[in-house]
């Protein structure tokens, strides 16, 4: 497929660079394209995401690859001469968030290289050259290129704006990543891409097509991360599930999972959204097998009425969805299952949403990410109706929202008085607390003196906990005693 280019919102020929020959090939085979430019003083870059853990774990790669370019890293909200913006594009509101950054980061500095790369150009790479205050557009392809094309820009040299349309064979894209000693989680991306294409689902557009990391180089990434001393690490990916199933042999998730949960040192493996339809019984059963994996499963329902799933083109109806619940319950104990709903989908009459409530109240997910339906261009459902209006929308949010907490809160209830290990990842600003607790919440315990330290950490469910500490416990496990607090966590005492 030929390369587009985009500059200043014209699509124009690069004939210069190479680009059908990935950067991390060509910089394993020492070709590497971007010349080396040096500064006599390096280059602030401010560096933001928006989105999913995929984005997440890009963006610390590319932190990375600024690094070893010669930029100095700092905070989005401080002046820096480059500012990039890792978009997404999952909704309307994603967009937006995506548009007021790029005016924060003008209004910074007006002087600044303002970059935006992700799905948002990727997708709408016309829309995205036209904003004002755009200097620099990259799709989610070929990012390890951008400190390169970033330097040359800073050098005055005229840089095209552009976005690579995926091939249907593109290979994985490994972003060189060395994991920072002390720090507690972190992402590995081993999987990208999506061919199911839901009918109101924009990510194969942005994301291109299924395509996986070889398990050698994802498990060697593994190992590197264990023994940086991280406790956690999130497996990531877009449709994380059909893992391995592109490869040459083909390979699955379950038997990645067989492998890692063996690495010596691995503390606790996440596994981030699954879908329904991907659960194998091998899956299953190495999730149950292992306690390292954490009992916490984010599987997207999206609708919990069948015509709405059906008009969803997802791959499964709400008797499937009931009987998987009930197997991984069966099979993992105190599992924790949380998903996502779209309300007001082209078509959902009040009986749909009716079916919809229900079934998630029957679900007794422990939380629920509710999303109002947002036509994405170029997408089926976009073309679909009748529209829903934005007023039923809004109240149907609510109310699925509203059902959310109360799930949440009943999840919560189960675990007072429970003692179960909690890994420790922040400190807390004691304002934050105050602000927070609400006026009914519990004291904690009565004691002469609090311990200075309020630390906050989760469980393997990924409940959220608040304990005060004498010492600061960041990155260890400890068992504690989970009380009542607030929609947002519990409290805790850690067991002497
Ligand atoms: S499985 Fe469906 S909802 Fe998920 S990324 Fe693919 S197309 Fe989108």
């Amino acid at each position: 497929m030929d390369e587009v280019i985009y500059n200043h919102g014209k699509q124009v020929a690069n004939d210069e660079d190479d680009l059908s020959v990935p950067e991390a090939q060509r910089r394993a085979e020492g070709k590497t394209m971007e010349p080396s430019l040096c500064f006599a003083v390096p280059p602030k870059v401010a560096l933001h995401t928006l989105g999913c853990k995929v984005n997440y774990f890009e963006t610390e790669a590319l932190r990375e690859e600024f690094r070893r370019e010669g930029f100095s890293l700092v905070e989005f909200d401080d002046y820096a001469d480059v500012y990039l913006i890792n978009t997404c594009t999952v909704t309307h509101q994603a967009d937006r968030k995506a548009r007021q950054l790029i005016r924060r980061a003008r209004r910074l500095n007006p002087q600044a290289l303002v970059a935006v790369c992700g799905c948002y150009p990727q997708v709408d790479p016309g829309t995205v050259a036209a904003l004002p205050g755009v200097d620099l557009l990259a799709g989610t392809a070929e990012r390890l290129r951008l400190p390169g094309l970033v330097k040359r820009k800073l050098q005055g040299e005229e840089i095209d704006r552009q976005v690579k349309p995926y091939d249907p064979g593109a290979p994985f894209e490994w972003l060189p990543w060395t994991p920072e000693q002390g720090r507690t989680r972190a992402f590995l991306k081993i999987q990208d891409g999506c061919d199911c294409y839901c009918s109101y689902c924009v990510i194969p557009l942005a994301r291109g097509p299924l395509r996986s990391l070889p398990p050698q180089q994802g498990l060697a990434s593994l190992r590197e991360i264990i023994d940086a001393g991280y406790r956690e690490v999130v497996l990531t990916g877009i449709h994380l599930g059909l893992y391995g199933v592109d490869l040459t042999p083909p390979t699955t998730l379950a038997r990645f999972l067989e492998e890692a949960v063996h690495l010596p040192g691995l503390q606790r493996l996440r596994l981030s959204s699954l879908e329904p339809a991907d659960f194998s019984a091998p899956l299953i059963a190495v999730i149950s097998g292992s306690e390292n994996i954490c009992r916490h499963l984010h599987i997207p329902l999206q609708s919990g009425d069948d015509t709405i799933l059906q008009s969803m083109g997802r791959q499964y109806d709400t008797a499937f969805f009931r009987n998987l619940l009930k197997e991984l319950r069966a099979n993992i104990s105190d599992l924790a299952v949380s998903t996502d709903i779209i309300v007001g989908f082209p078509g959902e009459e009040e009986e749909h949403f009716q079916n919809s409530l229900a079934f998630v109240r029957e679900c007794a997910f422990s939380r629920l990410h509710v999303f109002p339906f947002s036509p994405r261009r170029g997408t089926r459902a976009a073309k679909m109706g009748p529209p829903v209006p934005s007023a039923v929308k809004k109240e149907r949010s609510r109310s699925m929202i509203a059902l959310g907490k109360a799930l949440s809160r009943a999840f919560q209830q189960g675990f007072y008085g429970r003692t179960v290990p909690v890994l420790f990842e922040k400190i807390v600003d004691t304002v934050e607390e105050t602000r927070e607790a609400p006026d009914s919440a519990p004291p904690l315990r009565v004691r002469d003196r609090q311990p200075p330290l309020l630390l906050e950490g989760l469980t393997s469910q990924y409940l959220r906990v608040r304990v005060r500490a004498d010492a600061d416990l960041r990155g260890q496990v400890r068992d504690v005693l989970l009380q009542p607090g607030t929609p947002e966590y519990l409290r805790g005492l850690i067991g002497s």
